[in-house]
């Protein structure tokens, strides 16, 4: 643990919310994160120190002192999960036992910490892939609550799963297509992708499900979603679990004069809004495929000839190279950036919520993560479906066929099939001119409204953030952190 400073300030209730290294997971639980300290919190955010090196490299902001945020206060602290990176870089699956072990002791030193300065937590908040918060938070008896950083179709998805309540592809019926009580049918390929047997990736599956298996212990999940997007599925797994949508959280409905931008990028954003305004209106594409997802170098070469074929702008958000070995990145074809010349700008990092809502741009080739779903759907743009794997597939799903702002261009990895230069060309083409662009575009516009209306005062999102807010304040405490103190531990 890096050092805990005095935190000054006036005496607000504090939350710690501890986050998964992952940019996916690092964004939809900083963004609670400001609305919370918005509502007059002081918040500790924390992650594992690998990434608290990147974020302070990346943003301002990213301090340990409180820094003022609408009514309350934001600070960040890390701790050092003591992980040989060098030597087991690419061991995912390693890396979550590991940083179960060391986690779990580190972040109950910072609650007792905190508790000794007169600053005690009120609230413990994670996101998957780390339910053994939840047991800190129980054995010290803190409140806690999970950010899930999905959509709830997938959540039920899981659910399901876990509790082998409904039929799910199998080694012996691998096509088995998946019917879930108030969601439309899913095609084997279209659950999360790490629930198939065939999955390349089983360690993400059990890192996931074991967020299920402790689903009992934080006393409400949070969901950044909306009722109005989700209605029918929340309503019935609602009755399993005490579910609040708090979302979209990356759209904060209160005008927080004063405060400062405060942004959890790993990567440093590349400046494109000059570049972007010197577009004409809805000229061009902008592509992404999230923090981790990497195509191979053949899709990556078909992608950039049926970007030159279609004669629109682009902009492509092409991230360094992760951590994680198993990933590794593609490269530009040669000559490719001479020939598009200022018809496109490649970047390593962007702001991609200011980028999704600048005029100039027409839509959005995306892998389909949740983040990037819902920042997209309800901002307004319409997307390309480019879907890789785990809940991407479904979400590329609903996007395509049930809020219908997007078009598909692939069904997965599991497809095992290279989307040649034509049919990116024609799909490019289909999503930004003429009719179907015209109808996915107005239905984008739609579903922007109604999330607008969600976090609006008095929105159901908004009554739901309240509520937890509330919730969390008065919430007692059993007082175990002051059994241990006062026991020596
Ligand atoms: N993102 C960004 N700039 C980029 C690319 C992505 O800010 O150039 C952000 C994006 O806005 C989203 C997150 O990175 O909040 C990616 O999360 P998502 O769930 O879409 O995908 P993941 O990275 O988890 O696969």
């Amino acid at each position: 643990m890096g050092s805990t400073k005095d935190l000054a300030g006036p005496s607000l209730p504090h939350a710690l919310l501890i986050s998964f290294p992952g940019q996916g997971h690092v964004n939809p639980l900083l963004r609670l994160g400001k609305r919370l300290a918005s509502k007059g919190l002081l918040v500790t955010f924390s992650a594992p120190e690998t990434v608290g090196r990147d974020m302070r490299k990346a943003n301002s902001n990213i301090s340990g002192e409180p820094t003022p945020y609408g009514d309350g206060m934001i600070r960040f602290e890390f701790f050092d999960d003591e992980f040989p990176h060098s030597e087991n870089g690419d061991d995912v699956d390693f890396y979550i036992d590991h940083l179960k072990r060391v986690g779990s002791r580190k972040v109950a030193e910072m609650v007792k910490e905190y508790e000794k300065q007169g600053r005690p937590v009120c609230c413990l908040i994670h996101n998957p892939f780390i339910p053994w918060v939840s047991d800190v938070a129980e054995s010290l008896g803190i409140s806690n609550a999970m950010l899930w950083v999905q959509s709830c179709a997938s959540f039920s998805c899981y659910y399901h799963y876990y509790n082998k309540s409904l039929p799910f592809p199998s080694e012996s019926e691998p096509e088995t297509d998946v019917q879930l009580p108030c969601m439309p049918l899913l095609k084997y390929d279209e659950i999360p992708s790490f629930l198939h047997p065939s999955s390349p990736l089983p360690f993400l599956a059990r890192a996931i499900l074991g967020q299920f298996k402790n689903l009992s212990k934080p006393f409400c999940i949070l969901m950044d979603t909306f009722q109005e997007l989700e209605g029918e599925v929340l309503e019935y797994m609602c009755k399993f679990c005490p579910i609040r949508t708090v979302g979209p959280l990356f759209k904060d409905p209160e005008k927080l004069a004063g405060s400062s931008e405060v942004r959890g990028d790993f990567v440093k954003v590349d400046d494109c809004i000059e570049w972007l305004d010197s577009k004409p209106p809805a000229s061009v594409v902008y592509i992404s495929f999230g923090s981790i997802a990497v195509l191979k170098q053949e899709q990556v070469d078909e992608i950039a000839e049926g970007l030159l074929s279609s004669g629109l702008n682009f902009l492509w958000s092409m991230k360094p190279p992760s951590n994680w070995a198993a990933f590794k990145p593609a490269v530009l074809p040669d000559g490719f950036l001479e020939r598009a010349g200022e018809r496109g700008r490649v970047v390593q990092w962007c702001p991609q919520e200011r980028v999704l809502a600048h005029p100039s741009v027409a839509c959005f080739v995306t892998h389909c993560g949740w983040n990037s779903s819902m920042e997209a759907l309800t901002i307004g743009t319409p997307t390309i479906a480019f879907p890789q794997w785990g809940d991407q597939v479904t979400n590329a799903k609903y996007s395509v066929d049930v809020f219908k702002t997007g078009l598909r261009l692939c069904r997965g990895e599991a497809e095992d099939r290279l989307i040649p230069r034509e049919e990116i060309e024609k799909c490019l083409v289909e999503a930004t001119s003429g009719p179907t662009a015209a109808k996915i575009r107005e239905n984008a516009s739609k579903w922007k409204k109604k999330a607008e209306e969600a976090v609006e005062d008095g929105g159901s999102s908004d009554r739901n953030m309240q509520r937890f807010v509330n919730e969390i304040l008065h919430r007692p405490s059993n007082g175990k952190v002051e059994k241990h103190l006062s026991n020596g531990k």
